[in-house]
């Protein structure tokens, strides 16, 4: 099962249909859902409540993200689809060798190699796909769609989960 966080890196070669990533609004646990098979409703496997599931028409055909089927919000952003434990994986990998070569006093070597780790980072993170993200339940959406949501601002986040969390008594 894939965590919240999603399956990591290899998401971005997900060929159609289109990939949600339902959360569930009681537990946050991630559900993994095709946009295609037409569910009406899931349950989610962390507390067992049944989520009821709207898949618009535009989603089922992985032609744009234009309403969340978890909480029926119209609100989303994108983000780069990156799992930050690999990012970090190949610094820290990159620091252990670096610091291999600093005590053999072959300082030159040690600082390239800290240098090329980073610009991996760089390189693998500026390939990623982005993903959409729904603004007040979190659920994520992956696709060929074309993105056409506006990148991460907190004062909407900020006004639109609260509103989320009340509607569903959770505030
Ligand atoms: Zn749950
Ligand atoms: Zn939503």
């Amino acid at each position: 099962m894939p965590g919240p966080k999603g399956p990591g890196l290899h998401v971005t070669y997900f060929p159609a249909p289109m990939q949600i990533l339902a959360k569930c609004p009681k537990c946050d646990a991630g559900l993994p859902v095709r946009a295609d098979d037409g569910a009406t409703a899931i349950t989610c496997g962390g507390c067992g409540r049944d989520i009821p599931l709207t898949i618009s028409e535009a989603l089922k055909t992985d032609r744009a993200v234009d309403r969340c089927p978890v909480c029926e919000g119209n609100d989303f952003y994108i983000r780069k689809d990156f799992d930050p434990k690999v990012g970090l994986t190949v610094i820290v990998i990159g620091a252990i060798v670096s610091g291999v070569f600093y005590w053999f006093g072959k300082d030159l070597i040690a600082y390239s190699i800290l240098a090329a780790a980073a610009l991996i980072d760089l390189v693998v993170y500026g390939r990623l796909k982005d993903l959409t993200v729904c603004y007040r339940c979190h659920s994520e959406f992956r696709g060929m769609y074309e993105r056409r949501a506006p990148a991460f601002d907190l004062h909407t986040a900020d006004v639109l989960e609260l509103e989320y969390e009340r509607r569903i008594g959770r505030r």
